[in-house]
């Protein structure tokens, strides 16, 4: 195998190689310390620039003022789930959920353990194939908040527009597709996602909270569960993920370094329209799960006309140092995960493959 390869792993996903280098330069004496940041105190100064640097760089990249918190918790996006109807589901209200796929689903069936909830607005019955449009989705009277999930990971299908809910609460579940291109984030109240696909490795989840909605909290939870907690102790009121902290920052300086969310929009279409590109022009030969108008920039999910042939291509990949690109099997087929990490060359390589494999097959 060559030094990399293509990774198209939907996460943990791959990572920017500069960040890596970074972290391998500094791995075994950060910054004149002696130790490594895995071996720091989540208490000493070192780490409190790091946590704080990551904190207003994530606000400085997301366009976001200081409104908005960010919180680095542990969990995955999972977690949140549940903290997230614990937090603000109060028992006289219901909470209004977009079903898109099965993170959509999950996130809905947590939050019915926890109160009322209603469906705003599902495609579960296409398969879930296409982003609801404004005038599908129909809120609850009394709405603790209305959660949706901005790209579907799985069905590779993502939403273009943020949706209108007045002055309900807007609640993203964004694990899939932060910071991957200019949005209005200041319109969510709160946004969540598991680091390992957009913003470093898996043990960390950034969480963003406007202030507002912070005061709406829940003061009787289980410490642990709460924002308030969190937010009140700067995220270390345990002992908190500090390697993946440390890489998120410097991912997030990449991102800075590279021009920032119009920047990052750019190459992420370029990146994705050179597979749709291939897939549209294959007469049918490869055919997207998606319909084109909310197709993901994320994931890219296609099938080949037969299963067989599905399988010779992801060895045919594989072999050629092209991995990840199995589908999630609730859909099957081919999933090509993007993220922001991925360098154009991923791709180029991947539609000259599957040009070459169309041919060949
Ligand atoms: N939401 C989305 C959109 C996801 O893609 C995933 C993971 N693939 C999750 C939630 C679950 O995240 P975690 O594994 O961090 O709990």
């Amino acid at each position: 195998m060559p030094y990399r390869i293509f990774n198209f792993n939907p996460g943990p996903a791959t990572l920017p190689l500069e960040v890596l280098e970074e972290a391998r330069d500094e791995m075994l004496n950060y910054r004149d310390t002696g130790i490594s940041v895995m071996e720091m105190s989540h208490r000493s100064p070192e780490f409190e620039e790091i946590i704080n640097s990551a904190q207003s760089l994530f606000l400085e990249v997301a366009e976001l003022s200081s409104e908005h918190q960010v919180l680095f918790l542990q969990g995955g996006a999972s977690l949140q789930f549940s903290m997230v109807p614990f937090n603000f589901l109060t028992p006289d209200a219901t909470a209004d959920y977009i079903v898109t796929g099965s993170f959509a689903k999950k996130a809905l069936q947590e939050g019915a353990k926890i109160g009322k909830t209603n469906i705003a607005a599902s495609n579960d019955s296409n398969n879930y194939t296409a982003i609801p449009r404004q005038e599908d989705i129909a809120l609850s009277s009394n709405s603790a908040y209305l959660h949706l999930t901005t790209n579907n990971t799985i069905y590779g299908t993502q939403w273009k527009y943020v949706p209108e809910s007045g002055s309900v609460p807007l609640i993203a579940d964004m694990s899939s597709d932060i910071l991957s291109r200019k949005m209005e984030m200041k319109k969510f109240d709160l946004i969540y996602a598991g680091a390992q696909k957009n913003l470093g490795p898996a043990g960390v989840t950034v969480v963003v909270i406007s202030t507002s909605l912070l005061e709406q909290a829940s003061s009787s939870l289980p410490p642990i569960l709460s924002y308030k907690t969190h937010a009140e102790n700067g995220s270390l009121y345990n002992t908190p993920p500090c390697f993946p902290i440390y890489i998120v920052k410097l991912v997030l300086e990449w991102l800075k370094k590279k021009g920032g969310l119009a920047a990052v929009q750019e190459a992420n279409e370029k990146k994705a329209h050179l597979l749709y590109n291939v897939i549209d022009k294959s007469d049918g030969y490869y055919t997207g799960h998606a319909v084109k108008k909310d197709r993901s920039e994320m994931n890219v999910t296609f099938h080949l006309p037969e299963e067989q042939l599905e399988k010779e291509f992801l060895d045919k990949a594989s072999s050629e140092g092209l991995i990840g690109l199995k589908g999630h099997r609730s859909v099957g087929g081919i999933r090509a995960s993007i993220y922001n990490a991925m360098p154009i060359e991923g791709c180029e390589t991947l539609a000259q493959f599957m040009k070459d494999f169309k041919q060949k097959h």
